[in-house]
């Protein structure tokens, strides 16, 4: 008969290192589940991820990727990479029952994890005293902890519950865990997600907070080191905060820290200023940008407005050429075609439109130069542009679509003249 997995984690959060016995080892889903009869391992509860580390059992070490609590017995999940004499290499035999097995808990992982589990209740403790908020969800991965409250709160009210847990943790005040008999639970006020069955664990705060909870916790408040949110959006009519104690938060900031460095040294400014110096940057990329759209309007415009002549073979047409303002203007009976180096999307619509407008029995275009080759941009008011698009498509393997009035994409090679007068009679046949 299987018998509960006495929780050794309960009582001794600090212990990494213990001896059981191997009750069972059963195949659950291709995994492998060891069950022993007493564990420190945590197992995934409670909105936190599950303790990692090993169980040697004989002269293997087993790794356990995953811990699970099955109505009071716990499964350790090993994977197939077993240790011998310090090589890693798979092996498929199974542990044996009724042997001895030495387990070895992650210990920096796992006083990681208390250390945001204990930051979170301070928070989630304040966050009822002083703003009535209930704690409605917890998550706490390898990455994230996440809670969720069920009122808002603003900036200045989640910065001012991060002041205050700080300094209860500043406090160093005593943290204990235990399993009050019935009638004194009773008579107690104490957090809890949701009603529980059977035996309540409480975690006690002095003085600070009082909550139900499974899981393993820091001894005394300063051990959490630092408490510092990370972030915060509205969620589903409440809060979502984030937030990193301990060495995560140092972690954390020391990216932030090298980000900020690098970029100021990139922009040449002093860390503290660097917004101003990003607002007055983007800023000044508007103002540039603006003033490329224009110039290169203007520019186009001109062209249009030489199109009588540069078509008809002139010096202006060479001219043009020569100084590779134009790559090349295809005139025939159905279409106007224009290919430019390189200009701007919108400077490209509006000459397109005007296009459209001077000849308006034809297929008119321009074409530029881009990144993924050659950009086109094209409308009619005698074509439908759908068309042209799919015979485009067809015959040159080209990406993109539009409306009947304007299409636009990109191309792989240029267009020449017998590629556009194909166009047009593909297109026109459609
Ligand atoms: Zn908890």
């Amino acid at each position: 008969m299987t018998h509960f997995t006495e929780k050794l984690y309960d009582k001794s959060p600090y212990d990494f290192s213990f001896q059981a016995k191997v009750l069972d080892v059963v195949e659950d889903k291709d995994r492998t589940a060891v069950i022993l009869d007493r564990t420190l391992f945590f197992p995934e509860g409670g909105g936190q991820v599950s303790d990692k580390g090993t169980l040697t059992i004989g002269d293997v070490t087993y790794n356990v990727v995953d811990v699970q609590n099955n109505e009071g017995i716990i499964y350790h999940y090993v994977d197939n990479s077993v240790h011998v004499d310090n090589s890693v290499h798979v092996d498929n035999s199974v542990p044996l029952k009724d042997s001895k097995a030495q387990g070895e808990i992650d210990f920096k992982y796992r006083f990681s994890n208390m250390q945001q589990h204990s930051g979170e209740h301070i928070f989630s403790g304040l966050a009822r005293k002083y703003y009535d908020c209930t704690n409605v969800g917890f998550h706490l991965s390898d990455s994230e902890v996440t809670f969720d409250y069920d009122k808002p709160l603003s900036e200045e009210q989640i910065y001012d519950l991060e002041t205050k847990t700080n300094e209860v943790i500043y406090q160093n005040r005593k943290i204990t865990a235990f399993y009050p008999k019935e009638d004194e639970l009773k008579n107690l006020d104490y957090r809890s997600k949701k009603e529980i069955e059977g035996d309540v664990r409480l975690v006690e705060i002095q003085g600070v907070d009082l909550c139900a909870c499974c899981a393993p916790h820091v001894g005394y408040t300063g051990e959490i080191g630092i408490c510092k949110v990370v972030d915060y959006i509205n969620y589903k009519g409440g809060v979502r905060i984030s937030i990193l104690c301990g060495e995560r938060a140092l972690e954390y900031y020391r990216e932030l820290d090298n980000i900020t460095r690098g970029i100021s040294r990139s922009l040449s400014a002093a860390r503290l200023e660097l917004i101003n110096e990003v607002t007055r940057i983007s800023e000044a990329l508007k103002e540039a940008e603006y003033k490329n759209v224009n110039t290169q309007k203007r520019y186009l415009d001109l062209i249009f407005e030489l199109l009588p002549v540069v078509e008809s073979d002139s010096e202006v047409e060479k001219s043009v050429k020569e100084h590779g303002i134009v790559k090349n203007i295809t005139v025939n009976g159905n279409a106007v075609i224009i290919s430019l180096a390189e200009a701007d999307g919108k400077a490209v619509r509006n000459m397109v439109n005007k296009l459209k407008s001077k000849y308006p029995d034809k297929l008119t275009g321009v074409i530029t130069d881009s990144s993924k080759g050659y950009a086109f941009i094209m409308g009619s008011e005698s074509y439908d542009c759908r068309r042209v698009a799919e015979a485009l498509r067809k015959q040159l393997g080209a990406k993109g679509g539009g409306s009947e009035s304007m299409i636009q994409g990109n191309l792989d090679k240029e267009l020449t003249k017998e590629d556009i007068d194909l166009l047009c009679t593909n297109a026109g046949e459609l």
